[in-house]
Parts: structure tokens; sequence; C-alpha cells
């Protein structure tokens, strides 16, 4: 047997739970049909076998879920940091112990590559440890003193949130908001994307295996414009923390106004990775090669604008393609495979025509540009040449293993276009000129921004993006000052002089 047949059946055992029970809400501890028995089927983007149908979540179920997170609150936000932290790190060895089924299920729900997906799980346990070991010092603040006055800051959880996740790597960037969010000692209602719902469910299960008491995390499948909508709007939730595209954010700020919820927005990016012609280019080829194609490209950090230098752009864009050309594309479960077939039919549909449109504007096609097979949702690695900057090949998020590449000829010209884009997530530069590195990434409009590296992640460093690719920032501190309020007590130092009015 191959080690994919293996794989697939492998795949099969682990899901055979979904299939026969469907997946299910998650609500005070209890798996749960929707309020109106609705249910919805999940794909595999693979050849588009049902896998499992879902619970088709609406107000009332988030209504239910809401109830239990606040129900939890009281408990969960009162118990000492340190005890949380012991339940959170249970939770991340229990994650380690389910990795590979978390991957299985992954690969076949999303379509994304096992020998990416393997990592999503520890990735997963990281984010768990990672803020796990802050939950003891989350309340700590800082004392400032006047001569009368000594104000002590602390900072408190904020109160139930709302979670609201995409499809692209669902389990590592649910962790990436959950994992702080409970560890601030906040409770958590978790609406997955509809078309990538199974390891939600088996996060909230593992969780509650390791000691997460009930009610603290709930799950509620379901579509945006719906479940994910009441969400936004339920006054007992106090945050949202949100991940997805750009256009979506813009909704969920509308319909958070009246509440007056705090936001935290993880959107979109039209990255570039900018070379010039002193950079140590081999790495630079596989570094952008990787930052496109990887995770299929349905990444929100991808580099899906090349700007090369004009003098070396010929050379590197034919490198680049020969790259793409050679890369494999096949079944997510194939330990080969490094693209596999995009989430769904809709999204397939997107990206392809994005194709036609790059052929239209008159970009010319160095690899891929078409659909792989009739069977499932595969494209091929795609490079677009002779691009220049106002194409919308090179304005918009296709989100997919597509890469764009637009000649510049000095710093000036490479900083113009970089920016001319409505993102700022992430900036990749290549370039061996250390004078030159500090003037680019001083002008460059970009939350994040490597120098001769791929996206290398640090959880304590902030994670985040400017214009519309989001507002406010993950990792280190910065996620529990989005999940908790900070307050200040003044007590008197000595009796300082308080005037007397009316007398
Ligand atoms: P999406 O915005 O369509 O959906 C994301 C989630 O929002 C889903 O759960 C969906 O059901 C929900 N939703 C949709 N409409 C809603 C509404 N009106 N109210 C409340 N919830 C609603 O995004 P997607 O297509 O699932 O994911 C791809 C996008 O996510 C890309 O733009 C990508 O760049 C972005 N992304 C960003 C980051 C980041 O860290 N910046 C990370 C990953 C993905």
């Amino acid at each position: 047997m191959s080690v994919l047949d293996e794989n697939i059946g492998k795949a099969s055992d682990y899901m055979a739970g979904f299939r026969e029970k469907g997946v299910l809400n998650h609500i005070g501890g209890e798996s749960v049909p929707a309020v109106s028995g609705a249910m919805f089927e999940t794909v595999s983007p693979v050849d588009m076998s049902v896998l499992a149908q879902v619970a088709k979540g609406a107000e009332e179920d988030i209504d239910r879920a809401v109830a239990a997170a606040k129900g939890a609150f009281a408990d969960w936000s009162k118990m000492p940091g340190a005890e949380r932290r012991r339940i959170l790190i249970k939770v991340a060895e229990a994650i380690e112990a389910r990795a590979e089924e978390i991957a299985f299920t992954e690969c076949m729900d999303t379509g994304q590559a096992l020998r990416f997906m393997s990592k999503a799980a520890i990735r997963g346990a990281a984010n768990f440890r990672f803020f796990a070991d802050q939950a003891p010092s989350a309340e700590d603040g800082q004392v400032t003193r006047t001569p009368t006055q000594m104000n002590t800051t602390s900072r408190r959880p904020i109160g139930p949130v709302g979670v609201i996740t995409p499809w692209n790597t669902p389990f590592m960037l649910s962790t990436w908001k959950i994992a702080p969010a409970l560890a601030a000692g906040c409770t958590v209602v978790h609406k997955p994307a509809e078309f990538s719902p199974m390891t939600a469910k088996l996060l909230v299960e593992i969780a509650e295996s390791a000691g997460l008491p009930k009610g603290v995390l709930n799950v509620v499948n379901g579509f945006g414009e719906d479940a994910g909508k009441r969400l936004t709007e339920h006054p007992d939730i106090k945050a949202i923390a949100f991940v997805g595209e750009s256009r979506t954010g813009s909704l969920i700020m509308a319909q958070g106004a009246k509440t007056l919820k705090r936001v935290h927005f993880e959107l979109g990016g039209k990255n570039p990775v900018i070379v010039f012609d002193d950079a140590d280019l081999d790495r630079a080829v596989d570094a952008a090669a990787f930052m496109i194609y990887s995770l299929n490209g349905e990444r929100c950090t991808s580099s899906s604008r090349l700007l090369v230098q004009e003098s070396i752009y010929d050379d590197f864009t034919a490198r680049v393609a020969e790259v793409a050309k050679r890369i494999k594309v096949g079944h997510p479960l194939d330990p080969e495979t490094v693209v596999g077939p995009l989430i769904h039919p809709e999204h397939e549909e997107k990206v392809l025509s994005y194709f036609e449109k790059a052929r239209e504007e008159g970009a010319t096609i160095a690899a891929g540009g078409e659909k792989i097979g009739d069977q499932g949702c595969f494209v091929a690695p795609t490079l677009f040449t002779a691009a220049t900057n106002d194409m919308t090949v090179a304005q918009e998020e296709i989100f997919g293993p597509v890469l764009t590449a637009i000649p510049f000829t000095d710093e000036d010209d490479a900083l113009s276009i970089a920016n001319d884009v409505q993102y700022g997530l992430a900036a990749y530069l290549w370039t061996n000129d250390l004078n030159r590195a500090m003037r680019m990434t001083d002008n460059l409009q970009a939350g994040m921004m490597w120098v001769n590296s791929e996206n290398v992640r640090h959880l304590p460093t902030p994670f985040g993006g400017v214009k519309a690719s989001g507002i406010g920032r993950d990792g280190g501190d910065w996620s529990f000052d989005f999940y908790m309020e900070t307050v200040n007590v003044s007590f008197p130092r000595a009796s300082h002089k308080i005037p007397k009015l009316g007398g």
C-alpha cells in the first residue's frame, strides 16, 4: 500500500465520527445540533465528496452559546492565572497528542498539503503554551506616583468574546486567537468558517478533555450572514477578534457599532517581496517561491507581488517560473505534494477568473495559468510576468498559488509600487545594502517586514497589518491588551488639599 493510500485510510478513520454524527455545535460542554435542526455539507476539495453534515447555527444558537460563555465567565475570569496556565498547558499537551488526527482532518477539509499541515497542531500547541505562560502575570500593571497619590494600574478580562475565523489553516489560526483570550480570563464563542468546520470541533473537544471547564469555549457553526452577524451584534459579547477578508471586517465594524464592540481585525494582504540586484538571489528565489506556493497561496502573509529590479528581472522571474513548473500539485495527504486543491469550487472559480483577467490586461503567463484535471479544485502554480502595478492581478488579493511579477528601476520606484495598494500586511525585502534596507523599511507601508528572510514567526513579536490589512496586533503582550481592560486605581499618599466649594 502506498503512503498516500495509507494516509487516506487513516484520514477516513479519523473522520468517521464526523461522518456518522455530523459536525455539531458545542455549547456549554455539550455537542448539540442547531436549534432549527438545519445542517449543511462540508465537502473535500480533493474530489468534492461530502465529508460530513454540519450544524447550521443561527441567531438562537449564538444566543445559547453566549449565555453559556457568560455563565462560565465569573469562575474562569476569577480563577488564579497560575491555575489557568496549568489547564492551558494541558490543552497544549492534548493537542500534541492528537497532532496527526488534526493534520489529516485539516488536509481533507481544506485541501492544504500534509507537509505544511503536519506542523499545524504543533504550532497550535505552541500558541497555547506561549499564552498560558503569560496568564499568571496578565493582570499585572504599573505603579505611578505623584507627591500625593499612588496610581496602580491592572488589567481585567473584558468579558465573553467572539472569535470569527477564516478557512485557510483554520486550526492554527483559531488557536492564535482563542489561546490568548482564554489565558486572559475571557470566555469564548467561536464561529469557524463554513468551508472548514472540522478542526474547530476537535479543538473544543480536546480542550475539554484536558480540563477546560464547560462553557469556557463554545463553538457555533454556520454562515457569516446569520450566525457570524448575530455574534458581532450580541450585547453580551464584549469584543470580536476577526480574521478574514477586509470587506467582511467593514461589515463587522458596522454590525458591532450599536453595541460599541471592541474589534481586532486581521485582514487581507497583497504583500510585496522586493528583490534588489545586490541580494543573495539564490535565497531570494527560494523565499519568493516558498511564500507564495506554500499553503496553496491561501495565506494572508503570502508574497503575492514580486517586485524585481529591472537589471535582473528576466533572469530572476525565469528562475521562479522554473520552480513553479516543478512544484508537485496533488492529493493533500501525499507527503510529496506541495500544492493541494483550493478550498472550494467557489474560491477556485475566483482564482481562475484572475487568469482570464491577467490575459486580458496584457500580462504574460510565465508558468501555470490553468486548472489541473477535472476533479477537485486543483490549479497550477502560476506566475504572471510583464505586469504593471495597475493591473487587477497586482491590486487584488487572489489568495491562491498565483504570483504577479513587476519590474522596478530604483529604490523610489520600488517603494512607490510596493505602497500603491490598499493593503499593508507584510513586506519582504532582499538586499545586501544595510543603509538601503533601513531606508526601505522606514518607508514601507506594512505592519510586518522581513529583511533577507521569509516569514519566520516569533510569538513575542507583534503580528498585524496597516491600511486595509487590519486593526490591532496579536502576539507578545498585544493580545492581552485586546482581551483585557486596563483600569487605574488612585490612593492618597498624603492628605492632599481638597478644594472646599460653596463655603
Ligand atoms: P471571510 O471574510 O469571507 O470569512 C471569514 C469569517 O467571517 C468566516 O467565518 C465567515 O463566516 C465570517 N463572516 C462572513 N461574513 C460575516 C458577517 N457579515 N458577520 C460576521 N461574520 C462574517 O474570509 P475567508 O474567505 O474565510 O478567508 C480569507 C481571508 O482571510 C483573506 O482575505 C485572508 O487574507 C484573510 N486572512 C487574514 C489573516 C491575517 O492574519 N491578516 C490570516 C488569515 C486569513
